[in-house]
């Protein structure tokens, strides 16, 4: 694990790198907020990443592919900058559970699941490229299911967003008063 370790190093290269990812993503999540009608969202996406916890995490372990959360977590085990991130960012259901609490996984408020929703999207766009198609959300949230804990009424709203998509693509799925309908009915 040691010697494994070694080979990340911030360089110049990582540190832009990665600043380029970050901005990219948060260009991209913007876009998509302005289509589902929440861009004040958009305009605060992940912010924290800038934060030096999430930063410097996120420029060691880069590697122009994967994500540097994941090389981090194989390499020590767990990401600082991940546990930074969820604590502070309320589009992740992550951010949600608390298993301390009598509700342990509530029901996300609206904007914040608009936010989530352009967000897998724009992280899907990027890693799946010009393979991306429209169904790709969904099996990748089918796929994934197994290590979620998330609101059982989230999980089927977000389900039926990705179904939409899979079947009719963005544009026509991604629409505030259209999310709003789907919102209001799963989570009542
Ligand atoms: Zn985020």
């Amino acid at each position: 694990m040691k010697s494994e370790e070694i080979k990340y190093k911030i360089t110049i290269k990582s540190f832009f790198g990665h600043l380029h990812t970050v901005n990219k993503h948060r260009f991209k999540v913007f876009k998509l907020c302005c289509k589902a009608g929440i861009p004040w969202q958009g305009l605060v996406h992940d912010l924290s990443k800038y934060s030096l916890t999430e930063f410097l995490e996120g420029a060691k372990y880069y590697t122009g592919g994967y994500s540097p959360i994941q090389n981090r977590k194989k390499n020590v085990g767990y990401s600082e900058a991940w546990l930074h991130h969820k604590g502070r960012n309320k589009h992740h259901y992550e951010y949600w559970f608390d298993n301390g609490a009598p509700l342990k996984t509530p029901i996300i408020p609206f904007k914040y699941f608009v936010e989530m929703i352009c967000d897998t999207l724009a992280a899907g766009l990027t890693y799946q490229g010009n393979k991306w198609t429209k169904d790709y959300q969904l099996a990748y949230w089918t796929k994934t299911s197994k290590t979620r804990i998330i609101n059982p009424k989230m999980e089927v709203l977000v389900t039926k967003v990705y179904e939409e998509i899979a079947e009719s693509g963005i544009d026509k799925v991604l629409r505030k008063e259209h999310l709003r309908k789907l919102y209001d009915k799963y989570t009542n």
